[in-house]
C-alpha cells in the first residue's frame, strides 16, 4: 500500500472543504471497500478524509412519516432498526442478504451507496479497464463477463453496480441528502448513480468532493409490503447474480401501486418503470408479473457468457410479486 495521510474533519462543512482543496482525497467511512482498492492499487488516495466521527450515524423518524437514514449509520444497525423491520422490509432483507455480519457491522449507508463495482478486471491492475484509466479498454467486454451487465451498457464498459442496499432504496423512492462544495442539495436514489456511457470512470452524478449525509425514505405504507429476493453463487457471503426489490399494493387483485428495481443488470439499480405500468390498474396474476418482466427486459442485451440473467431476472420478478400478492398486508 502507498503512504497517504489521514485528516478527521470536526464537521461536514469541513469536511467537503478538505475534499475540495485536494484533488487525491477521499472520504473514508467503513473502509471495507476503499481500502481493499487501496490495497490492490486501484484507488490511490494521498488523503484519507474519515467521516465516521462526524454526527450522521441517527435513524430519526420523521414527523408526518417517512425516515432520515444518517450515512455513517452501520448496515447492520439499519436492518436492526424496528421501524425499518416494520415499515420497510425490503429495506431489511436487502441489507442482511449482503456481505457478511462482520462487514455490515463496519459498513455505512453512505459507503455502501458508493461502492465500486466488482468486475475482476477492474480490481486487476494489470488488466485493460476504462473505468480505472480511462482510454486503455474494456478487458471485460469479450472476457469474463458472466457477473456483469445486461441492460444499458456501452462498449467502454458493461460493469454492474454490486449494492443491494441501493437496489432497495431505489424501489422506495429514496432521497440522498448530498454536501457538496457548492452548498447541500436533494438527490433522487434513482439519478444518484450514471450509465456509463463514454464516461465509466464518472459512476455517480454528484460534483467532486460531494459528502453523503443522510438517506430519507418517504412515508410509503405500500412498503410495509415489500420484498427483497437476491439470488446468488452460494447461501452467504456473495453479490448478486440477480436481485428483485418489490413493494405490492393491492386493492382486492387489482394492482393499486407497485414498486420494482433490479440489482446485478446495469450500471446502476435498476427501477423498472416499464414493468411497473404494465401491472398499474390490472388483475394481479404470475402471468401479469412475467408480462411486465418481459416489457422491462425487452431491451437487454445479453453479453457472450449471461444470457442466463434474462430469465433470472424476469423469474424473480415473477416469484417476489407473487408471493406479495399471496401476503396479507401488516396492520
Ligand atoms: C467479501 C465482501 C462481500 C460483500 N458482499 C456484498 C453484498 O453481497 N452486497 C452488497 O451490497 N455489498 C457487499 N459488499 C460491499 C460492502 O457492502 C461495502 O464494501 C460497504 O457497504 C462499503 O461501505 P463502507 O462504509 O465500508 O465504505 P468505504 O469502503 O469506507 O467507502 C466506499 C466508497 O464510498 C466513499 N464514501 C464513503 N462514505 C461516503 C460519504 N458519506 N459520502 C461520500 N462518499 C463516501 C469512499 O470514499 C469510497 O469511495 C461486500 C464486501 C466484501 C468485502
Ligand atoms: S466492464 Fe467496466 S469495470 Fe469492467 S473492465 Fe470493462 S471498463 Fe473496466
Amino acid at each position: 500500500m502507498r503512504p497517504f495521510r489521514y485528516h478527521r474533519p470536526a464537521d461536514v462543512a469541513e469536511a467537503v472543504a478538505v475534499l475540495a482543496d485536494e484533488p487525491q482525497a477521499a472520504y473514508l467511512a467503513g473502509g471495507t471497500n476503499l481500502v481493499d482498492l487501496m490495497k490492490l492499487g486501484v484507488q490511490r488516495p494521498d488523503l484519507l478524509v474519515d467521516v465516521n466521527r462526524l454526527p450522521l450515524d441517527a435513524v430519526e423518524e420523521l414527523p408526518g412519516g417517512g425516515l432520515r437514514i444518517g450515512a455513517t449509520v452501520r448496515n447492520s444497525d439499519l436492518a436492526a432498526h424496528p421501524a425499518v423491520r416494520r415499515d420497510y422490509p425490503v429495506l431489511a432483507r436487502a441489507l442482511l442478504a449482503a456481505a457478511s455480519g462482520q462487514l455490515r457491522n463496519l459498513a455505512t449507508t453512505g459507503g455502501n451507496l458508493l461502492q465500486r463495482t466488482r468486475c475482476v478486471y477492474f480490481q486487476d491492475t494489470g488488466k485493460a479497464c476504462n473505468k480505472r484509466e480511462p482510454g486503455s479498454g474494456c478487458a471485460a467486454r469479450h472476457g469474463q463477463n458472466r457477473d456483469l451487465a445486461v441492460l444499458d451498457w456501452s462498449d467502454l464498459c458493461v460493469a454492474t453496480h454490486p449494492s443491494d442496499l441501493a437496489v432497495a432504496l431505489a424501489a422506495l423512492d429514496a432521497v440522498v441528502e448530498v454536501h457538496e462544495p457548492a452548498g447541500p442539495r436533494d438527490v433522487p436514489l434513482a439519478a444518484l448513480h450514471r450509465s456509463p456511457g463514454e464516461h465509466p470512470e464518472r459512476e455517480t452524478t454528484l460534483a467532486r468532493g460531494a459528502l453523503i449525509t443522510a438517506v430519507r425514505l418517504p412515508h410509503l405504507p405500500a412498503a410495509r409490503r415489500s420484498a427483497y429476493l437476491k439470488v446468488r453463487d452460494r447461501a452467504s457471503f456473495a453479490f448478486a447474480v440477480g436481485s428483485v426489490a418489490a413493494v405490492l399494493d393491492l386493492d382486492g387483485d387489482v394492482v393499486r401501486d407497485v414498486r420494482l428495481a433490479y440489482g446485478a443488470v446495469a450500471h446502476r439499480p435498476w427501477r423498472a418503470y416499464r414493468a411497473e405500468e404494465e401491472l398499474r390498474g390490472r388483475a394481479f396474476s404470475p402471468q401479469l408479473a412475467a408480462r411486465a418482466a418481459d416489457a422491462e427486459l425487452a431491451e437487454a442485451r445479453p453479453l457472450r457468457h449471461n444470457g442466463f440473467k434474462v430469465p433470472l431476472t424476469r423469474a424473480i420478478t415473477v416469484r417476489a410479486l407473487t408471493e406479495l400478492a399471496e401476503r396479507t398486508p401488516a396492520p
